[in-house]
């Protein structure tokens, strides 16, 4: 079969990280071009915008983007536009009406679309979902606590309006947590700490609830030394603990286990069964939550923040 003909948009931290890497071992998608403002790919046809790379390479069938949320929308609009299927970075629009309209708009171009929760492809996130499926949730703990400097060293936009600050990574933990839990989240009540310099919060806690049991989150942009990306579930049955960000499972009387990080190569083979069977997967509950979270949320302003 031929491979699908790629363009890649947003030439920054994660698609040097994961994406290239995915797409160079990948059987299904050829890198075709890129569209950046400033960076380009070694050997990779490159271009400005997405307007350019639309207009230079009209058979290119599929882009996937990279860039922050904030004007991905403009982005996903214009390739959807033209007929080219869209995989989109989480999250998958600044707002979830935005994200709405793209879903409609796909729909009418009938193109593919897809918005991605690398998060959801962790290794042990399935496993965890299949062992919580028969239990009754008693309590869930989520800890999301992260170094801005260390993981996202510069990038003003992520605590700028629409960068969703400490939820642009909470989101991960909200998108394992709406696919392993057998009832859906809502939002009960909130607190974000918003650095006096900065729109979005650097910290935050939140209290959902899933059927009758409570979800207690913390998110942190401050957190140095351990790196703390962690859900625990009490039930019935004993303790849960999904850690290292969905690659590590404990459950009581088992042996713990820990996955290889196939997120991203698990997202592109997933994109390419969307595009060769005419569908789309479009589910915002991570976005509807972190949203809502902002609805209710009482704010504090902290100390400003510098990189
Ligand atoms: P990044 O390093 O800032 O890269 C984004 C790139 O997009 C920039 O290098 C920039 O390249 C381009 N861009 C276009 N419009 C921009 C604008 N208005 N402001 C800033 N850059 C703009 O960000 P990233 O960490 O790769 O994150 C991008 C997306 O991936 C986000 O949605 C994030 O949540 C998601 N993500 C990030 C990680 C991670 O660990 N960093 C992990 C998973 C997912 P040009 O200047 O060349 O246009």
């Amino acid at each position: 079969m031929d491979r699908i003909k790629l363009g890649l948009v947003g030439i920054g931290k994660i698609a040097r990280d994961q994406h290239l890497p995915a797409i160079a071992a990948s059987v299904d998608f050829e890198l075709a071009a890129t569209a950046s403002r400033h960076a380009r790919v070694d050997g990779v046809e490159g271009h400005g915008s997405i307007a350019e790379l639309i207009a230079a390479r009209p058979e290119i069938d599929a882009l996937s983007l990279c860039t922050p949320p904030e004007g991905r929308f403009e982005q996903a609009m214009a390739a959807i536009a033209a007929g080219k299927h869209v995989m989109l970075e989480k999250p998958p629009a600044a707002t979830v009406s935005e994200a709405r309209t793209l879903e409609r708009a796909a729909h009418a171009a009938g193109v593919s679309l897809y918005a991605t929760w690398h998060s959801r492809e962790a290794g042990e996130v399935d496993a965890a979902r299949d062992w919580l499926a028969a239990r009754r949730i008693d309590v869930v703990r989520i800890r999301w606590m992260e170094d801005i400097r260390q993981w996202h060293p510069g990038q003003d936009w992520i605590l700028a309006a629409g960068g969703f600050g400490v939820f642009d990574p909470g989101i991960n933990a909200l998108s394992i947590a709406t696919r392993i839990l057998p009832q859906p989240l809502t939002v009960l009540a909130a607190t974000m700490d918003i650095p006096a310099n900065r729109a979005c919060p650097i910290a935050a806690s939140v209290r959902f609830r899933t059927g009758s049991a409570e979800v207690d989150a913390k998110f942190d942009f401050l957190q140095t030394g351990e790196q703390t990306w962690q859900i625990e579930v009490e039930t019935d049955a004993g303790l849960l603990r999904l850690t290292e960000g969905g690659g590590r499972l404990e459950r009581p009387g088992q042996p713990s286990l820990s996955g290889p990080d196939r997120e991203y190569p698990r997202l592109y083979r997933a994109f390419a069964e969307l595009i060769r069977s005419g569908q789309s997967d479009v589910d915002l509950q991570p976005i509807q939550l972190v949203a809502d979270a902002f609805l209710v949320a009482e704010r504090r302003i902290v100390d400003p923040f510098q990189f």
